[in-house]
């Protein structure tokens, strides 16, 4: 079975969720299945072995736990970026746009120093709202991407043209039209 067909077939979609319309791809189901978790994880930091990667820095909640094995694999360590309110030291903030409206995510000051080479990881990119602020955040603070990386690419909804416009280097292992 080849590595899409492993994960295509391991992804569960849920038509309607969260809103009428929508088809959302839930990867809980990947992380449940032990042969396709570590593929998906396996592929992701197959490109960077022998690289030095200082940080895996995880968008929250489920790019931590791809973002942790990440980091596990690539002796690496961890940056998480959550919502605002959550992290307990000084915080950089970033306001990103949902699809509906804006919110904020956050990121520890001290968690990057500059010229660190980082790799940030999601689940899922749609329109790169959500990345874009991570890729802000990390680079206020110094940080080099060295690139952003996402089990699903949504590319119709354009965030991976998005981050490159950016000078990020994206890589996703499926897509859905
Ligand atoms: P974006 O900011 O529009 O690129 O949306 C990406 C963010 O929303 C990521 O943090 C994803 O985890 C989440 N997201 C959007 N759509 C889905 C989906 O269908 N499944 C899982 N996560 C999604």
């Amino acid at each position: 079975q080849t590595l899409e067909d492993t994960l295509l077939a391991a992804i569960r979609t849920i038509p309607d969720y969260p809103k009428q319309g929508i088809l959302f791809r839930d990867i809980t189901t990947l992380l449940g299945n032990a042969r396709a978790f570590r593929r998906a994880v396996d592929e992701l930091v197959h490109p960077y072995a022998g690289t030095k990667i200082d940080k895996i820095a995880g968008i929250e909640a489920r790019g931590f736990i791809l973002g942790g094995a990440i980091a596990h694999q690539l002796s690496a360590g961890f940056i998480p970026i959550r919502k605002k309110g959550k992290l307990p030291h000084d915080t950089v903030r970033v306001a990103y746009s949902l699809e509906y409206g804006i919110d904020e995510m956050e990121m520890h000051k001290d968690a990057v120093a500059p010229g660190e080479k980082v790799i940030l990881v999601d689940d899922l990119i749609a329109t790169g709202g959500t990345a874009e602020g991570a890729v802000k955040l990390l680079r206020q603070m110094g940080a080099e991407i060295v690139s952003a990386c996402f089990v699903i690419d949504l590319p119709d909804l354009g965030g991976r043209a998005k981050l490159e416009a950016l000078g990020v280097d994206v890589r996703t292992l499926i897509s859905y039209e």
